[in-house]
């Protein structure tokens, strides 16, 4: 048996096999996939084969229109049949905010180039007939949605994979991986040791277990899962006869999703009744037989159904189909270099292996041969949970999400399942005050404090939400006096050593300050894609603090070991550093009764190690509300004595703790652009205008410089503009259209409401050549154009 491989597959279910087929297709041919029994030995044999592009995440729709398309590709490369059924589908809607958000769909969709279409009652009577429509108000209609035959897939990304050299080992099952010191795996199988380069864990339901082998915990589970296929129903055997296809339906009233099969129907449930299976770990004889049919706990969905379909109920059923496959806690796949290993690459998790196994396959390998994906894929990079996650973490949220599976998913919902898991010593003090809590990456952080008669739960909505009021009160508190609130939503990093200063200047695109001072530092990738949006603060030469989103830790902290040099020490001191920030015209006042250093000689951007009260901190001038305001950085088990200073020192001025919500209203007046919205791997810098940040000046070939310096020659195609929209009463997310000339010609990145200038306001990349001063557009939000006028001055 060959013992040496570049790569090895482990798991040749639909995943395991795209991504063999995506490495040998973008050039890599010395790989190997490892199979334990034949291919599709665990969930991939009792898929449905469903497939449709429809997801929350605009860039896993993306990707998830890229394998429903590259199915013919693969039945023209080898021959073989994926058995496709392009039968098109509708998602119902039977409420004003489930249409809302098929609405909102739709027009994302209008700018990636989907031909997605809003359909009314007597049209989805025609394109899908066994549908009762009583109580529906509208759909979505996709003609991209179909399904396929599962098995014949997985052989075909098999086959084109071995045409382009890649070997397939089954019966080999991996009992073993044990990493050397040069970072290459030795693989212990039942058929001998293989030694390899790098390691994908494709492994499915048994990805935990592999994991385990490298000492990895991958955060996914399980879930029991049941279809029901119908013998033949006559409405569908007539359509069939007439030379027709009936075409998918997904329900998400009923939890349901349905489709023709053979001569009758399938459906299949998302129950609120749900079972985790396997949790304490997948037996390794199970692979080839299902789970024993279980009516009790969709009993309810099928009563829904019988109504939904009424053909249904005088159906026989000819099979049922139960089994299990894994879900990450949002229900979205694990893939990418996993944090903290060397050559170690995640393709878990996937939960709809024919809609996204293409798409997690094609990203893998981009990542793995040039470096980085094409796209922004954080929504699926295994890098946005962290170490802090743990099984009794994944459980209620896994739970959580199957039975979401079908729900609304709105802008400002906060969901409920395994809250709380991470606070810092102010959680209790804050929820006295009235907090409302939301979550990012497991931290409680306050979206807004709820004064008497204010709503204490924000409800979830596509328009302007019941926290508007207290948000408005907010930012009132801050432009007019001073407002308090944490900066434990920072990432923190410490870099330090005799080759500090230079290695930062390779990683980061920015100037890197002297000491005193702070500098706004993007980072970006090899192909000059926005990868990081850092406040780099010099403490003194050969001590830098290093601050950006708190979500994205362990993403950049991979990025920096991965490029790591020599006389650097780099230590992620997110939860090690907190305190407050302070911002209003009478933060520097509040300031300066709380210490004996003269404040006024803090000029901007100015880095100063004092103490405050009683507390030694590291204060820097700077606020992302656009206020003249203060962060105040210490030890976490001074952070309770640092807030008594501060807020009795706020008394006099009307002190008042703001939230997320306010921060978000209050960034929109000073233009700043926000991580992951207008600064993310989809853009460049010269795009976003983050490239007044970028210093052309410096002597240092920092990574991504030469496209930077190829933006200044030939500026990009696009341009970020701001805008003030004519909005009614809903703002602007992020992906709605831009209508230039009655033409979709861009698209927004993100936007809100200010409530100091009381305005709507909108971020949208718009071709450059149409950018005028004056420029004026339209933008569709909820389905509504609404007149937008281009701003030129910030409002603050
Ligand atoms: C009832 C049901 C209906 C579904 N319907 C749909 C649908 O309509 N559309 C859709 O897109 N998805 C559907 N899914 C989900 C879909 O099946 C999964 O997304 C997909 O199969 C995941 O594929 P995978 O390759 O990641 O994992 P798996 O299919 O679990 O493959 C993992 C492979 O790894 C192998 N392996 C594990 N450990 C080792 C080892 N140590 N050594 C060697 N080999 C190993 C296993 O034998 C297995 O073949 C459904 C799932 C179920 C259960």
């Amino acid at each position: 048996m060959q013992t040496t491989t570049r790569v090895a597959v482990i798991g040749g279910g639909v995943v395991g096999c795209s991504v063999l087929y995506h490495l040998t297709k973008l050039g890599w041919s010395d790989v190997m996939l490892l199979e334990r029994s034949e291919l599709t030995s665990g969930s991939t044999w009792h898929a449905a084969g469903g497939f449709h592009t429809l997801n929350g995440d605009t860039n896993m729709a993306a990707l998830q229109g890229y394998t429903i398309k590259l199915y013919k590709e693969l039945e023209a490369i080898t021959g073989l049949s994926c058995g496709l059924h392009h039968v098109g589908g509708v998602t119902l809607a039977d409420n004003q905010d489930r249409f809302d958000m098929l609405v909102a769909e739709r027009a994302k969709h209008r700018y990636m180039g989907l031909e997605t279409e809003i359909v009314g009652p007597e049209e989805i009577a025609k394109i899908a007939p066994v549908t009762n429509i009583e109580g529906i108000i509208g759909a979505l209609y996709d003609p991209l949605d179909g399904h396929l035959d599962p098995s014949g897939t997985t052989h075909a990304y098999a086959k084109a994979a071995r045409m382009a050299g890649a070997t397939i080992k089954t019966h080999c099952k991996v009992l073993q991986t044990t990493q050397r010191s040069d970072g290459t795996w030795d693989i212990t199988t039942n058929k001998g040791s293989i030694h390899a380069e790098h390691i994908v864990n494709a492994a499915g339901l048994w990805a935990r277990e592999v994991g385990a082998m490298a000492g990895i915990y991958f955060p996914l589970l399980p879930m029991e899962h049941q279809y029901i296929v119908t013998e033949e129903v006559p409405e569908i055997a007539a359509i069939i006869d007439a030379g027709g296809e009936h075409p998918h339906v997904t329900d998400p009233a009923g939890e349901s999703y349905l489709r023709q099969e053979g001569r009758g129907l399938c459906i299949g449930f998302y129950e609120k009744l749900c079972r985790p299976w396997s949790v304490d770990g997948t037996p390794w004889d199970f692979g080839h037989e299902l789970l024993p049919d279980d009516f009790d706990k969709i009993e309810d969905s099928i009563a829904f159904a019988y109504k939904r379909f009424p053909a249904l109920e005088r159906a026989g059923v000819k099979s049922v189909i139960h089994g299990p496959f894994t879900f990450a806690p949002d229900g979205n796949p694990l893939v990418g270099p996993v944090p903290g290993m060397r050559n170690y690459w995640s393709a878990c998790a996937v939960m709809a292996g024919f809609s996204q196994g293409g798409g997690v396959g094609l990203t893998l390998a981009q990542w793995m041969i040039e470096g980085e994906p094409e796209r922004d894929v954080f929504a699926m990079d295994c890098a946005r949970f962290g170490k802090w996650i743990t099984p009794g973490y994944t459980l209620p949220k896994v739970i959580e999400n199957y039975q979401r599976r079908f729900s609304v998913s709105h802008p400002n919902e906060e969901l409920p399942a395994a809250r709380g898991v991470r606070r810092t010593p102010m959680y209790e003090t804050f929820t006295e005050m009235g907090a409302v809590w939301g979550a990012q990456f497991g931290l409680e952080v306050p979206n807004y404090f709820s004064h008497p008669g204010e709503p204490d739960f924000e409800t979830p909505s596509f328009r302007r939400s019941n926290a508007w009021g207290a948000t408005k009160r907010e930012v009132k508190t801050v432009r007019q006096g001073v407002g308090i609130n944490e900066v434990h939503n920072f990432s923190k990093f410490l870099v330090t050593g005799s080759n500090a200063r230079s290695w930062l200047d390779r990683m980061m695109a920015g100037r890197i300050p002297q000491p005193g001072r702070l500098s706004l530092a993007p980072m970006l990738s090899h192909k000059g894609k926005i990868i990081g949006d850092f406040t780099v603060s010099c403490i003194k030469e050969g001590t830098f603090q290093l601050t950006a989103s708190y979500a994205s830790q362990d993403y950049h902290h991979r990025w920096f070991l991965h490029n790591m040099q020599d006389g650097v020490q780099l230590e992620n001191i997110s939860d090690h550093r907190t305190g407050f920030q302070i911002a209003g015209p009478k933060a520097a006042e509040l300031l300066q009764t709380c210490t004996t250093t003269q404040v006024s000689s803090i000029k901007f951007l100015g880095v100063v190690e004092m103490i405050v009260g009683s507390t030694a901190c590291l204060v820097q001038q700077l606020s992302y509300t656009g206020d003249h305001g203060f962060e105040i950085y210490c030890d976490p088990m001074a952070q309770l004595s640092l807030w008594d200073t501060l807020w009795n020192a706020g008394q006099p001025h009307a002190i008042a703790p703001f939230g997320m919500r306010a921060m978000m209203s209050m960034r929109l007046d000073r233009f700043f652009g926000s991580w992951m919205s207008e600064f993310s791997p989809d853009y460049t810098a010269a795009e976003t205008g983050l490239d007044r940040f970028i210093s052309f000046k410096k002597n240092t070939d920092f990574i991504g410089r030469a496209v930077a310096e190829a933006e200044r020659v030939k500026p990009p195609n696009r341009q970020l503009v701001v805008f003030e929209v004519d909005a009614i009463d809903a703002d602007v997310v992020a992906y709605e259209p831009v209508f230039i000339d009655d033409k979709v010609q861009g698209f927004c990145t993100s936007g809100g409401y200010s409530h100091h200038a009381e305005k709507s306001i909108a971020f949208a990349l718009v071709p450059r050549s149409s950018v005028t001063d004056t420029l004026a557009v339209e933008i569709e939000i909820l389905g509504q154009r609404c007149k937008a006028r281009r701003l030129m001055e910030p409002l603050l």
